[in-house]
């Protein structure tokens, strides 16, 4: 993903609701999803901007920006030489530890990724990242809580959540549809869905939880942040 960067003297048109134009030494940056944003050289904020325009057409020499969303439009031209730079950018995230290839880790947006070599570790829903590393490939570990809490490795192809929840909780619980087992399952998220699939589709997600005792439905209740709840979330028993 790239940013662009333009600095120089330019003339900013913006059109719409509040219809301006401004001249001065201004640097403007685009951002990878084509967000352009102008800065002068007073405060934080940029003294135009538009956010995710639908079209975008930059051309550099002669520079010549246009964004347009809807009745919105920002224009950006050039008045004198400007320059104009690219540069590879990343989220910025929280470092969590170091990727096989020595480079760091970060975790942002529900994943964690290497900003050396671009490997992307997606994290299960309320994971935490610990800082001990896994003894077969050096990763971090992560902690889940689904039922119990598990710690595994990031990388799911070295060490699955779904197998290690599986190991614990497969066949644990009765369907209370028809009484078959509950198997553990990855639905995109991991639920306990029962044997009898496809006769009978009852399936629940696994909370982000802790069990914590036994719903006067059959069926185990778990303890999570947002309270104790049954693993069936439609359960009024
Ligand atoms: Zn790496
Ligand atoms: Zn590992
Ligand atoms: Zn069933
Ligand atoms: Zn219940």
């Amino acid at each position: 993903m790239s940013t662009r960067v333009i600095a120089g003297d330019c003339t900013v048109r913006s059109g719409g609701r509040r219809e301006t134009t401004r001249r001065g030494r201004v640097v403007v940056v685009v951002k990878p999803d084509d967000t352009v944003l102008v800065h002068d050289a007073d405060g934080y904020q940029p003294v135009a901007w538009l956010t995710r325009p639908a079209e975008l057409t930059l051309t550099t020499d002669p520079l010549w920006l246009v964004a347009v969303d809807g009745d919105e439009s920002l224009h950006v031209t050039a008045e004198d030489e400007v320059t104009v730079a690219e540069h590879e950018t990343t989220d910025a995230g929280v470092p969590v530890g170091e990727c096989h290839c020595g480079g760091p880790l970060v975790r942002a947006g529900g994943a964690v990724s290497c900003l050396d070599c671009g490997e992307r570790f997606p994290l299960p829903g309320g994971a935490s990242v610990r800082e001990s590393t896994c003894d077969d490939c050096g990763l971090p570990r992560i902690r889940v809580e689904r039922g119990e809490t598990f710690e595994v490795c990031l990388d799911y192809d070295c060490e699955s959540l779904l197998s290690a929840v599986e190991t614990r909780f497969d066949r644990e619980w009765d369907c209370p549809e028809c009484g078959g087992a509950l198997e553990i399952l990855r639905r995109g998220g991991l639920i306990a869905g029962c044997e009898g699939y496809p006769d009978c589709e009852t399936g629940f997600a696994l909370p982000d939880g802790s069990v914590a005792g036994d719903c006067d439905c059959g069926l185990p209740r778990f303890e999570t942040d947002a309270g104790e709840r049954c693993l069936d979330s439609g359960c009024d028993a």
